[in-house]
Parts: structure tokens; sequence; C-alpha cells
């Protein structure tokens, strides 16, 4: 049995996912002639009280595409420094919109109103222009910490005051929603435009939703266009991302639960310190010499079980859909075992 915690990204479509791919009707979507993708579209938008939204095949095109069209050249855009889109998106925010990075340091990811406002650069020639806030809800380098609403009002409302775009990276949106118990169309008055991901704890294999007002996606489907994420029938894939908004939602309470379950395990542990908060179905903790990440994860791999190296003595565990009760307790168990380590 292998039993793989490399990361959310890893779950294979369901026989009921695919089912309802195989059923799915298409047709070509650069003509906008997919009723499968339009319909996809639809949803997410009602979902969260926007008037559009565009099926892209990665979360890092959507946020880039979202950076993209949020700014022009020499703009820059303000975040945490363990945001995605500075640390995992190949240093894109250069290469696509030619825009500087003005990064905080949060806690676990997390960035408030006064360390926004302290960043906003004035307006000289000299100075890139400060254009973009983007917060990312859960973050997964921070842990998969997340902001509840009430912390993300303030940091929206200076945007409003100070003429700032303000965008969420929600890759995982929805492990904090269930959390929070907030609605997304809460979340939708809060940003100008919110990236979601079908293809992590929502099982679909592929594909990200860009959300956002109608001028705003218009200008957002060109920049696709020329990253080269205008797809034909992608109909295929945006039925198995109907399917996870239907049917994979409520269920990511499970993987936040569970990361908790082995959070306790973990830290009984002589071998494992500092575990970062474990808020939803991310953990990431230290492993002390004489182990190292490398050689801890050889060991785990020996014992059928694959995780992720975050540093040189940081591991990382993500829960997701394709992790059943058995095989949590075998982790439990090969954990437990003194014999082992
Ligand atoms: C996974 C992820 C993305 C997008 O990743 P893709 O692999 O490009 O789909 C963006 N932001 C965060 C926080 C992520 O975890």
């Amino acid at each position: 049995m292998i039993i793989n915690l490399i990361s959310d990204t890893v779950t294979k479509p369901s026989p009921a996912m695919l089912e309802a791919m195989i059923q799915a009707e298409v047709g070509d979507d650069v003509f906008k002639e997919d009723p499968s993708v339009n319909q996809l579209q639809e949803k997410a938008a009602r979902l969260f009280g926007k008037e559009a939204a565009l099926f892209c095949p990665s979360g890092t095109m959507t946020n880039q595409i979202a950076i993209k069209t949020h700014t022009v050249p020499l703009d820059e855009v303000i975040c945490d420094e363990y945001s995605h889109i500075y640390q995992y998106e190949t240093g894109g925010y250069s290469f696509n919109a030619g825009v500087a990075i003005n990064l905080i340091k949060g806690e676990h990811g997390k960035i408030t109103a006064p360390q926004v406002e302290a960043a906003i650069k004035p307006l000289y020639d000299w100075l890139p222009k400060s254009k973009l806030v983007v917060l990312e809800n859960t973050c997964n380098k921070g842990g998969g910490s997340f902001y509840t609403l009430d912390e993300i009002r303030p940091i929206h409302e200076l945007c409003k005051a100070k003429g700032l775009r303000h965008h969420l990276d929600g890759a995982r949106l929805f492990n904090a929603l269930v959390e929070t118990g907030e609605s997304t169309l809460e979340v939708g008055t809060l940003f100008d435009s919110i990236s979601i991901c079908l293809s992590k704890g929502l099982g679909a294999p592929v594909g990200s939703l860009l959300i956002g007002d109608a001028d705003f996606i218009a200008e957002a489907r060109r920049f696709r266009k020329v990253m080269g994420g205008g797809m034909r029938q992608a109909g295929f894939l945006a039925a198995a991302g109907i399917y996870a908004l239907d049917h994979n939602i409520d269920r990511l309470k499970i993987d936040n639960d569970r990361a908790k379950i082995l959070g306790e395990v973990l830290q009984d542990l002589p071998f494992i310190e500092n575990i970062r908060p474990i808020k939803t179905n991310i953990l990431i903790f230290d492993v002390l010499a004489p182990y190292t990440a490398a050689s801890f994860l050889e060991k785990l791999n020996s014992f059928g079980i694959l995780a992720s190296p975050f540093g040189p003595q940081t591991v990382r565990f993500t829960l997701h859909l394709d992790i059943s009760e058995e095989m949590l307790a075998r982790v439990i168990e090969l954990l437990e075992s003194p014999k082992n380590w």
C-alpha cells in the first residue's frame, strides 16, 4: 500500500467523477461554445456573487493572468513573503507582467492591514507603483493557515481607499471555509478577483478558475489565450470541476480533522519538533538530528509513505480525499512504533 501525502494534487478522479467526464457535452471553448465549460464558469461566478469566471489549466495560470490583468509594467504587487505567487510560480510576475514584488513578513503567511499600509509606496518616478495586494487563503507555506473574513475586511477597505486592486489566491479556499463556516458570497465581496483550484483537495484532475467582474474576465481571457491556455473541448475537464464543486467541498473537513489527529501523534514523537499550527489539511514540521528531511523521508518511503521535503530539516504532510481511514491508521501505527525509529 502506497500512502501518498506529498500533496493534495496527487488525487485521481473517482469512478463517479470519471463517469461525469465521459458524459460531458463539449464544444470549442476558444469560441465559447463548450457547454460544460460555460456551465462551470457560470456556476463559479454565481458561487462568489461575481459576473464571470474563466476556466484555466492551472492555478499558476489563474494567478499570473490576474496579476497581468490588474497591473501594467513597473507596477508592484504587495504580498506575504510565503506567497505562492512569489515562491512557486517561477518568478512569473516579472516575466509575464513586468511588475515588481514587495514582500511583507507576515505570521504563518498572513499579513495585516497596517502592514499593507506601511508597504504602499509613495508616488515617485524612481519607485514602482503599488497596484495590487494578493492574499493567499489557505497559505501553503504558512502550514495551511487561514484568514477569517474579519481579518480580510480591513485589508480590503484599505485597498479600496488607496485605489489598489485585491486578488485572492484561493487554491485551497474551501479548506478554510469548512473551518470558518463563512460563505463564498461573503468572500466575493472582499476581492476584485479570486482564483480557486479544482485539482487540489477537490479532487479534479486538472483545472482552476479565475473569478471576477465581466470586464476583468474579458481582458483575462485575452491573456489566457496569449499564454497558450485557450483550450478546445475542455468540457471533459470542466465536467470534473462541476462534479468536484458539487460533491467534494464539505468532505474537506475530514482532511482538516485528520491533519489535527496526525499532528497529535507527531507531537509525542521525540525526533519531531516545531509543528506549525495545524489549521487545515497541511502539516509542516521539523525533524531533529540525526534525521534530516531527506533521511526521514527515505525512511518513510521504505514503509510506503510518501511526503514532501520543505527545507533541510522540514517536512510537509498533506491530507486529501485519496487518503482512507485505513491509510491514516497505518501512518499512525508506523510513526508510533519505536522500533521503526
Ligand atoms: C497549488 C497552488 C497554486 C496553483 O498551482 P498549480 O499547480 O499551478 O495549479 C496556487 N496557489 C497556491 C497557494 C497553491 O497551493
